[in-house]
Parts: C-alpha cells; structure tokens; sequence
C-alpha cells in the first residue's frame, strides 16, 4: 500500500443529519478531520434529510453507505411537542429506529443524543445511565422511544445523553435572556429546575473523541450521560449571563436586583419540565479518558463570541 492508499483507508465517510442545528453546526467542524462528511439538509433534493420520510432516510443510507451515521436531527421544540405529538415520534423515536436498522445491516456506527427529559426529575441525586426512565412530556417520551429503538436494534451505537444545550450559533436561553433583559425592566427566572448547561461546541469535540476510540473498541458502544460539569438553576445561569453582559458593557433595561427567582410552578407551560436534570457522567469520563470542563467556561466563551462579534466587523 502506497502513502495516497494508506491515508485514504484512514479516512471514514460519515453521514451526519441535522447539520443546521445547535450541536450539527459543531460537528461540522469536529469530525472534519475524521474524514468525509454528507450531510444533506432538510431539504435537499438528491439525498433524503427529512426525518418526517424514513423510507427515503432509509434509502439515503443505502445509497452513502457511511462507516459512521451521525444523528443531530431532531425535534426539539419542547411544548410544541406536546400538540405536534406524531411528526415528534416520527423524527424522535421512528426514524433514528430506522437508521438503527439500517446501521446494523452494513455494520455502521450510529451516533446518536437524548435527553435528560427521559427522567422524571425526581430526587436529588445525579441520574445514571442505568436509571429508569419516566419522561413527563411527549418531547421526554420520544425521545426514550428513539434510544429504545436504537438499543432493540443491535447497532453499533452511541447515545449521548445530553441537558441543556447552547450554542454561540442558535437560539437559546442565554441569547433569549439577553434580549428580553435590553427591553424589560423586570424578569422572573425559574430557580428550582437544577441542571448543566452544555455547550455543543463541547459535545461535538466529545462525539469526535469518542468516535475515534469506538471505531478501534467497539466494546464501548452503548449509552452515555455528556454534560459539562457542575450545576445551576437557570435563575443563577440567567444571573452569570446578565453579569457578563454588564462587565462587557451591554446597556440593560433590567436591574440586578429586579431579577427574581421564581418556582417552575409559578410558570406554567404546555410541557412539564423535570426539576432535577443533574447527570452522572463518570461512565463517560472512565471509558473514554475525558475530563468534563464546568459549564460556567462553555457559557463565558459563548457570551464572549456574541457579545464581541461586532468588535470584529
Ligand atoms: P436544534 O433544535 O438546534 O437542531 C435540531 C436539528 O434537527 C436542526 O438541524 C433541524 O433542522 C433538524 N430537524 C428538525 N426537524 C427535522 C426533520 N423533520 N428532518 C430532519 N431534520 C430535522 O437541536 P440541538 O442541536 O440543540 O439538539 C441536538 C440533540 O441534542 C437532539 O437530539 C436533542 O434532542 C438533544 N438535546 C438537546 C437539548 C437542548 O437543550 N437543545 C437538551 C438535551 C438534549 P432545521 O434547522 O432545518 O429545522
């Protein structure tokens, strides 16, 4: 085998659905050097990206018969969820089922992210991989469809098990909390709902560095709790937000001290949300020799990149 032949048998094509999203966008970038990335959007014509067609996501797969599946697509509008229940199963619990089916057939990897909405945010205590799941909203429960249907399958897999995900490309809490916090004078922000706000900058570089350990040690496929480290209530998230943005001197409406915590019960939306979303993510760290950074450096480094963009232009 020459030098060209060698590099080229290295090189792993990957197939990647939801490249548009919070975490898709990432992985763009973090498996680029992995090999060759297709991904075909929502709407492209030739392959299939819609997960609301199975067959023809099915057929997709056939036809790039890809070394490792990765599946960002999803239907993550909680409360819309509740009233939109079928397209949620469809592109949550049905389709990664068929991607599953389809990776076990040619021998591929399917990468694929749930949520701490499977649990029922009960206790106190950080939820393992081996909990029982007990989602309380639609959005909860397709999603545990999907992972069962991926785990039923016999696939290759991994499943990251993620919370409270931000991106500096995307819509999110902090962009959201930052805006209503220039035209309002008063906010109320939740403060018994504890869990990790995770950066997908974060979970894209730990989807990369866990691929290139699993292709070699297929013994690691399974389920994995990836968060960043430590905890908060979004009350207190809100507040580090709101504190960054004044010490980079963004103009606010809403005092410091007309910010106030309120219960989740006070709060009502169409989907109930788990109080305790705090993730145990020793399995991950143990197989996969990673150490988590805390979820205070994630937010700073987003803050950082929006607040500052107009620096650079
Ligand atoms: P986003 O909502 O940012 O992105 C979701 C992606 O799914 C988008 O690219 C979207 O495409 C795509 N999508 C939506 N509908 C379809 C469809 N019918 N067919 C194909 N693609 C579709 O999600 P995140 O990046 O934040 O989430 C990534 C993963 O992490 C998901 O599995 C999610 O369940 C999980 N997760 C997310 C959390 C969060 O707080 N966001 C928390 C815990 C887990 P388009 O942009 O074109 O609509």
């Amino acid at each position: 085998m020459d030098q060209q032949e060698l590099y080229e048998s290295h090189l792993m094509k990957i197939l990647l659905f939801g490249k548009n999203g919070q975490v898709g966008w990432e992985l763009q970038r973090s498996l680029a050097p992995l090999g060759e990335i297709i991904a075909p959007g929502k709407d492209s014509q030739e392959l299939c990206g819609d997960f609301t067609d199975p067959d023809r996501i099915a057929a997709t797969v056939r036809t790039v018969s890809p070394d490792i599946i990765v599946n960002a697509a999803a239907h993550t509008a909680v409360d819309k969820c509740e009233t939109d229940a079928g397209p949620a199963h469809l592109i949550n619990a049905t389709t990664p089922g068929i991607l599953a089916q389809e990776a076990k057939k040619s021998g591929a990897w399917l990468i694929h992210y749930s949520t701490d909405y499977v649990f029922d945010g009960s206790g106190k205590k950080p939820w393992t991989e081996t909990d029982a799941t007990s989602p309380l909203n639609i959005y909860g429960k397709t999603k545990a469809k999907g992972e069962e249907a991926i785990q039923a399958s016999g696939c290759l897999h991994l499943i990251f098990r993620t919370s409270w995900v931000f991106g500096a490309y995307g819509n999110n809490f902090a962009r959201n909390i930052l805006r209503l916090a220039k035209v309002r004078d008063q906010l109320t922000v939740i403060n018994d709902q504890t869990g990790a706000p995770t950066n997908a900058d974060l979970l894209a570089d730990i989807t990369a560095h866990a691929i290139r350990t699993a292709i070699h040690h297929p013994q690691v496929s399974g389920l994995y709790h990836a968060t960043a480290s430590g905890e908060t209530t979004w009350y207190d998230y809100a507040r580090l937000v709101l504190d960054t943005a004044r010490q980079a001197g963004i103009v606010l409406s809403v005092a410091p001290a007309n910010v106030t915590p309120i219960p989740g019960s006070a709060f009502p939306t169409l989907a109930k949300r788990p109080m305790n979303s705090r993730m145990d993510t020793i399995k991950l760290c143990h197989t996969f020799g990673l150490t988590l950074p805390a979820w205070q450096a994630g937010v700073s480094r987003m803050l950082t990149e929006i607040l500052h963009a107009h620096d650079r232009t």
